[in-house]
């Protein structure tokens, strides 16, 4: 059978979280995102997730190699034996060559790095338009989902706020971010001939048949 080892790239407000459900919905990958394997291992009690949760009670970044071996230590643990879906690492080209030696001495490799694109005015206008209840964290969109009253949430009542991340300055910040740190790896993975684009502006409906219909075709290629 074809693994499915894919990356998943993309500005914030693009779609990738919800083509991230999808996807693990669609094939049954175990989803990576740093966040999540390092709380996992940190609850594990294993030896990196104690090294992890000093670094983060230390309010440090943990380190990119130490990220990789917690990743390499799920690859060992047979869930990822198909595939995995990476979201939110490699964020660098530094990342992306750790990734790479820990996946070769296993020999295995990325199959795809897919990459969901939105143009900033698309990004800002996406996430500067949320709103999230504060009892429930509900969430709408003042252009797109708005509730029936302005700033009361449909479902309890509990007033809407728009999150900190969401502010118009702070996605211009994270959008500045993204376009330093990942176009260089967007071209490091074209140049691999790995990189899959995808049009985030249209629906998720139409963005996942997509998605799909390239998964399958890459899988044929590999058959063949
Ligand atoms: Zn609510």
């Amino acid at each position: 059978m074809t693994e499915r080892n894919l990356v998943l790239l993309g500005p914030p407000g693009a779609g990738k979280g919800t083509q991230a459900e999808r996807l693990v919905d669609d094939f049954g990958l175990p989803y990576y995102s740093t966040g999540n394997i390092l709380r996992d291992a940190v609850e594990n009690g294993t030896e990196l997730g104690r090294k992890a949760k000093e670094f983060m009670d230390a309010g440090e970044l943990v380190p990119d190699d130490l990220i990789t071996n917690v990743i390499a230590e799920r690859l060992d643990s047979g869930d990822a034996d198909d595939g995995f879906l990476l979201d939110g690492f490699p964020r660098t080209i530094g990342q992306a060559e750790m990734l790479e030696g820990a996946l070769g001495e296993r020999n295995r490799k990325v199959t795809a790095a897919l990459l969901i694109e939105a143009p900033d005015e698309e990004v800002v206008r996406r996430l500067s338009g949320r709103r999230q209840c504060v009892k429930n964290g509900h969430v709408y969109h003042v252009e797109f989902d708005p509730p029936k009253n302005e700033g009361v949430c449909d479902q309890d009542g509990s007033r809407l706020e728009q999150r900190d991340d969401d502010k118009p300055e702070t996605v211009q910040k994270r959008l500045a971010v993204y376009h330093e740190q990942t176009e260089p790896l967007i071209l490091w993975y074209g140049e691999r001939g790995l990189l899959r684009r995808f049009d985030g502006t249209r629906t998720p409906e139409e963005v996942n048949s997509h998605i799909r219909a390239t998964l399958a075709t890459l899988a044929l290629e590999d058959e063949i």
